[in-house]
């Protein structure tokens, strides 16, 4: 076992007439099985307490959800906008700015690679069958490990060092994705429609992947080339952790 720590985003949402929270248990399978120790966070937890939370966390993994309300980036909502909570929206997003202020490695899946844009200054597509028609169904209900389409992925990017592919067929659960790429931003990765698929922050900034499908749902394939992204982030984790003790900084 490793000493790597990761913070997983969670949901908060009426389970059984209640409020519970939680996250998908593939989240917290994919971490542990590349290594890491995962802790569950949400805005239940504290709201304004990124810092307290991530002292002791060695990464972040930002996950699926809610549409980002489309007041972050500043656009009217579209009447085919789904479920938001902006209370999650403004919790992750402090979360993520203060792992980049302490240079922790994050992983952005599917909700995260777009609160990731948002955060940095991009814009979002509302919803994509309304907005962007195309010909790749981004929107599939079947099983969540089913290969649906395809992706082309940058040479030399961290995604290609990650996965060790330079296309693979993904699964596919959004009818959201990023329009405008925030400026510090480098998109890695496309579908056939041209729509971004996997993002990265510029060599030499903190480590940050961000992909619009969905790999954690590939946990119990231990071929999956999805397995090299959690492996990646724990082993940024452990290479850089002792930084997350930030606190003598302020
Ligand atoms: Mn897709």
């Amino acid at each position: 076992m490793t000493a790597a720590r990761i913070g997983v985003t969670g949901v908060v949402r009426i389970w059984e007439n209640h409020e519970r929270a939680g996250v998908n248990g593939a989240y917290l399978r994919a971490v542990s099985a590349a290594g890491g120790a995962a802790l569950v966070l949400t805005q239940l937890s504290a709201p304004d307490s990124a810092e307290v939370l991530l002292d002791g966390l060695d990464g972040l993994v930002l996950t699926g959800g809610e549409d980002v309300d489309p007041s972050l980036y500043f656009s009217e909502r579209s009447t085919k906008l789904g479920a938001t909570d902006t209370d999650r929206d403004h919790f992750e997003v402090a979360l993520f700015r203060e792992a980049q202020r302490r240079g922790l490695p994050v992983l952005a899946i599917c909700r995260g690679i777009q609160l990731v844009n948002v955060a940095l200054g991009g814009t979002l597509w509302q919803d994509l069958p309304s907005e962007r028609p195309g010909k790749v169904r981004h929107a599939e209900a079947g099983a969540r490990d089913l290969r649906t389409h395809s992706i082309n992925v940058a040479p030399e990017s961290r995604l290609r060092e990650a996965l060790g592919r330079a296309t693979l067929e993904v699964n596919s659960f959004h009818h959201q994705a990023i329009r405008d790429l925030a400026p510090a931003l480098v998109a890695t990765a496309w579908s056939d429609d041209d729509l971004i698929e996997g993002v990265e922050s510029e060599p030499g900034d903190a480590w940050l992947l961000g992909v619009q499908w969905h790999p954690e749902e590939m946990h119990a394939d231990r071929r999956a080339p999805e397995r090299g992204l959690f492996s990646a982030l724990v082993r940024e984790a452990v290479s850089g952790s002792g930084r997350s003790s930030a606190r003598s900084l302020h």
